[in-house]
């Protein structure tokens, strides 16, 4: 079985796991009052360049929901791309966590936001009008669901809306490392330089069992998430469990080095089936997802040899405007990991061709 379903599908790496034994050992203050914890928190300032405010949860949903929270009142409008994980995969606790503020999904090629449809989506909710919804916040994902990129000047030119607007910036860094790698820019470049005020920096999916740290840039914004943490059951009494996956994963360029591994890989599968007769690739692989339109034939090969990817949704908005999936094809999204062997992708190539 060759699982590029997600990269959720494996484990920890060995350096995380081996940094959790041993912070097996000993007693330690609880509730992110420990040593390992803090350790995170100063590697991830100097990593970013900045004093930073950092909040370890064990879920992507989590962060997010939370991140929001904090950017958003109850009658609040929180701008993201229609097809964003906030929007379709995260059963509305981004909704649930802000008392209720109203997600507003907008459409763009290639899963992103443009600065111009933000633009025009914040004039239709006229600031002090009480029967609107105020706008608030924006929120992107870097890697997007697309597996694309934002640009560091598409970033900043939604940056600069935002301050214009007023709106708080969120980043939804599932795929932190990914994206930084592939930019070859710093994390200040890819954040605070182009004006996002909180970031949900991934690590599970790169190489943590749950860890994920949502940073904020302006203390002030953070005044109150100490208790959003907790009340929304995020706060793990053991905290040293989080630090310590954190605290490895940063180490050494390990998270960097797991997501260049990732990527590398993407890239090999992403040039061995686009250049496969009848195989489509309708967004670019910008980093370690590849998404395919296969024939039924080749699809059902993969299958019966235990290959597995993730149905993709057909009539997805980010596709280009001439791409239909025929009713003989599939759509597909593979995603590497930290653990994918070449030699992996190179059967799931091999197979995909002799089909
Ligand atoms: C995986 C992912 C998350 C985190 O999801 P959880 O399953 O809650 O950990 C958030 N955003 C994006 C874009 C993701 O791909």
């Amino acid at each position: 079985m060759i699982n590029l379903a997600s990269d959720n599908v494996v484990g920890a790496s060995k350096q995380v796991l081996e940094a959790l034994i041993a912070a097996n050992s000993g007693a330690e203050a609880a509730y992110g009052s420990d040593h390992y914890t803090a350790e995170a928190e100063a590697m991830l300032a100097e990593i970013f360049e900045h004093e930073v405010k950092v909040f370890l949860v064990a879920t992507g949903t989590g962060a997010n929901a939370l991140a929001l929270a904090a950017l958003s009142p109850p009658w609040g409008a929180i701008f993201c791309h229609e097809e964003s994980h906030v929007a379709d995969d995260e059963c509305g606790a981004p909704e649930m966590f802000t008392d209720g503020a109203k997600l507003i999904g907008l459409p763009g090629l290639n899963g992103k936001l443009t600065a111009g449809r933000l633009e025009t989506a914040i004039a239709r909710y006229p600031k002090g009008v009480v029967k609107a919804v105020q706008p608030a916040a924006v929120s992107i994902s870097q890697v997007t669901e697309s597996g694309t990129l934002y640009s560091l000047a598409e970033i900043a030119e939604i940056g600069e809306v935002a301050r214009r607007h007023d709106l708080g910036f969120h980043l939804d860094g599932a795929r932190f490392a990914n994206a930084l790698v592939s930019l070859g820019c710093t994390p200040a470049d890819m954040t605070w330089k182009a004006g996002v005020d909180i970031v949900s920096f991934g690590a599970t999916k790169n190489g943590c069992f749950a860890c994920e740290a949502v940073i904020f840039f302006d203390p002030a914004r953070a005044e109150h998430f100490g208790f959003r943490r907790k009340r929304s059951g995020h706060t793990v009494s053991k905290g040293r469990l989080l630090g310590a996956q954190m605290s490895a994963y940063l180490r050494n360029n390990h998270w960097l080095e797991n997501a260049r591994h990732a990527n590398g890989m993407a890239e090999r599968l992403a040039k061995g089936l686009g250049g496969l007769p009848g195989v489509r690739l309708p967004w670019p692989s910008q980093a370690n997802e590849v998404f395919a339109v296969l024939p039924k034939a080749t699809a059902k090969t993969l299958s019966d040899a235990g290959v597995r990817a993730a149905p993709w949704y057909e009539l997805s908005i980010s596709l280009p405007t001439n791409e239909k999936i025929g009713t003989n094809e599939v759509f597909w999204r593979f995603v590497t990991s930290f653990e994918t062997a070449p030699d992996q992708i190179d059967q799931v190539i091999a197979l995909a061709r002799g089909a």
